[in-house]
């Protein structure tokens, strides 16, 4: 495929000098050719947010029903499948948690559950010992500090064994309909990074930074459904290895268009 030259004059991607192009070391362009430009100068906050919103439109008119690819039926199993999605595709997860929660539906059946049993169960999503420890610790505090219940906080969420600030950010949005922060996985991550939304972080797994990015473009109320709508798109249109930019709605908006061969 012939390599598109396209780019919007006030996007200046960080492999190029302003006398034109150089040539980034062979790394970079290894790392370019899955991640697309992790730098974009010279495009001012207003104009990102601008366009940002185009992005934005597209999603929702693309997917509107976008959500959390997760089967659960409350906070808690929500809580569980996220922490048991680490390093794991959710269609894996979805296979394992209605074998799980059957057996042991609300969290003082888990926090009582013999840990061997647990971990056959949960065999198939990997690091089955640790979520297992995990998911058992959690519904033990879950009991004794939180009246069986969720909490519906960042702080008080964060106590939790095998939560971070994805998994939260995963509860607090979906489950609770509070917009406290973006989800970055590895899509939103790689999106992110290609269509330019992030313009701190040093690559697509700089969590923090592309976190905190999104949160200065997008407004809050959009928070959850932009973290499920990129996370869909990543599937469906731009993978990693092979981004389908000939299809994709969002391809006037990206500066990355184009540019993988
Ligand atoms: S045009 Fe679409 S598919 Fe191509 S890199 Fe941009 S977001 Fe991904």
């Amino acid at each position: 495929m012939k390599r598109s030259t396209r780019q919007s004059p006030r996007i200046v991607a960080a492999t190029e000098s302003t006398a034109g192009r150089t040539r980034a070391p062979a790394a970079d362009r290894t790392d370019h050719a899955i991640h697309g430009p992790t730098r974009l100068v010279n495009e001012p906050l207003p104009e990102k947010k601008r366009r940002a919103a185009r992005i934005l439109a597209g999603l929702k008119k693309r997917y509107p029903e976008a959500d959390c690819a997760l089967k659960h039926y409350d906070a808690f199993e929500l809580l569980v499948a996220t922490i048991l999605s680490a390093q794991c595709t959710d269609e894996t997860v979805n296979k394992v948690t209605p074998v799980l929660f059957a057996k042991y539906p609300t969290p003082t059946a888990l926090a009582a559950a013999n840990s061997e049993d647990v971990e056959t169960i949960i065999h198939a999503t990997g690091f089955f010992r640790q979520k297992t420890r995990s998911i058992l610790a959690t519904s033990t505090i879950l009991v004794q500090e939180f009246a069986g219940c969720v909490p519906d906080n960042m702080e008080a969420l964060l106590t939790l064994p095998g939560v971070a600030r994805k998994t939260a950010n995963v509860v607090l949005g979906t489950a609770f309909g509070k917009n406290e922060g973006v989800v970055v996985d590895t899509h939103v991550g790689r999106l992110a990074s290609r269509l330019g939304l992030t313009w701190t972080a040093k690559d697509a797994k700089d969590a923090v930074k592309i976190e905190n990015d999104l949160r200065r473009v997008v407004p809050r109320k959009q928070w959850t459904y932009l973290s499920h709508a990129l996370i869909w798109h990543g599937r469906k249109v731009c993978s990693a290895r092979r981004p389908a930019c000939h299809e994709c709605s969002l391809a006037k908006h990206c500066p990355s268009a184009g540019q993988f061969a």
